[in-house]
């Protein structure tokens, strides 16, 4: 029988962020039923930084995830973020709207006009930009580095990792819980649900309320390109209504129709019709001549009613902890998001510096999905 202070279901990015973060002050156990963290959403995205994407909270997050990139990158020798400016485009009405919506929210967004995103971008058909939206802060991440960064930390720290070792059982210990993972018998104090699609699941087994999560799967695929101009230097192109995007990819393009459908928790299939669609609209707006595709998969980004993260526990369910609804910027955000969970779930409350992030634990505490369900 394995003791520790916490168990953390789930080492995808969130799960290993968190138990790096949680590993300096409190023992920690790991339990993750795949054989690796990268089978699901971590393994699955588009491994982009983007700034000037998602809510207020979700960008908060972003901008202080920046410096704690820089910071472990230096450590670790492993540079985890390349630049690759992102470029809102604007092809019809709907998106000019929604670029104006962008720059208001992101100040630090550059408007530029059709022949400026031209200049940028030569592939793009400058007679379909209506307008532009640069963020120079975006940037590719080392989605592997990163995970692989915190599984290092953590197990220096003198964590433990099971993979293969899916929570089949948590039930009520004493004042703590006692978990069967795989052929494992696991006793805590409290208990870190980071299982991503899977968390209501989880929580189902230690007969703590859900938070309502939804899968919701995305397409994505690589492509050569006919465009002979050199794609390496190109920004990620994204158009504004969120319908596709596309962006360069070890010497190919990566694209996703930017699809977001309902599905239960599992391993998607790519949505061919999507591909389809997403294919058409980068032809209608750029030269790229992206015709056949080289390899497709699809993810489940995770939702709950609000669209923001869940980092808590619900006040009659104290010692079993929400990591969850991290939506299609877990990556982006995960070095703030793990260090900001890990002062509730270790403290209880924000040190100084997550306090500084901007971000209002109530907003992020489950119990606000009481209210906006009415029930629970
Ligand atoms: C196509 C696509 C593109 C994306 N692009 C981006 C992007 O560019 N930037 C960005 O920031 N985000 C992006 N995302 C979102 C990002 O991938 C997710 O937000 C993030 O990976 C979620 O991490 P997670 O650890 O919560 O989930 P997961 O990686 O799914 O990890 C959850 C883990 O829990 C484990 N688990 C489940 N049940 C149990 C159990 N009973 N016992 C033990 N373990 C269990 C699972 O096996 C899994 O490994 C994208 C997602 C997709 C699908």
């Amino acid at each position: 029988m394995l003791s520790s202070d916490v168990v953390v279901v789930g080492a995808g990015i969130a799960g290993a962020s968190v138990a790096a973060e949680l590993s300096e002050r409190l023992s920690v156990v790991v339990v993750e039923a795949a054989a690796s963290g990268e089978e699901h959403s971590t393994g699955r995205s588009a491994a982009a930084f983007l700034p000037s994407y998602g809510s207020a909270s979700v960008r908060a997050l972003t901008r202080a995830s920046h410096p704690l990139y820089e910071a472990m990158a230096a450590e670790s020798g492993v540079p985890l973020l390349q630049p690759r400016p992102l470029l809102w485009l604007a092809t019809d009405e709907l998106g000019l709207e929604a670029v104006t919506e962008l720059t208001r929210t992101s100040p630090h967004l550059d408007r530029l006009t059709a022949g400026q995103a031209h200049r940028l971008c030569p592939p793009l058909r400058a007679e379909r930009v209506r307008s532009a939206a640069l963020d120079r802060s975006a940037a590719d991440v080392d989605v592997a580095g990163l995970h692989q960064t915190y599984l290092k930390t953590l197990r220096r720290r003198g964590a433990t990792v099971l993979f293969n070792a899916a929570v089949r059982d948590i039930r009520r210990h004493g004042q703590g819980w006692q978990i069967t993972a795989g052929e494992h018998v696991l006793q805590c104090a409290k208990v870190v649900n980071a299982a991503g699609a899977w968390v209501d699941q989880v929580a189902d087994r230690a007969d703590v309320p859900a938070i309502g999560i939804q899968p919701r799967r995305r397409t994505a695929f690589v492509s050569p390109t006919r465009y002979d101009g050199g794609i390496a230097e190109l920004p990620l192109v994204v158009d504004a209504c969120e319908r596709w995007y596309v962006k360069p990819e070890a010497g190919l393009m990566l694209g996703s129709p930017a699809d977001a459908t309902d599905v239960s928790p599992g391993r998607p299939t790519p949505d061919e019709l999507e591909i389809a669609r997403a294919l058409e609209a980068i032809e209608e707006a750029t030269t790229l001549g992206l015709r056949s595709v080289q390899r497709a998969w699809a993810g489940l980004r995770n939702f709950v009613a609000d669209h923001e993260p869940v980092v808590g526990a619900w006040s009659e369910h104290e010692s079993f902890y929400f990591l969850a609804g991290q939506g299609g910027y877990g990556i982006q955000m995960a070095p703030a998001l793990a260090r900001l969970a890990a002062d509730i779930i270790a403290e209880g409350t924000l040190s100084q510096e997550t306090a500084q992030y901007g971000v209002s634990p109530a907003g992020l505490h489950p119990d606000r999905l009481s209210v906006l369900r009415g029930t629970r």
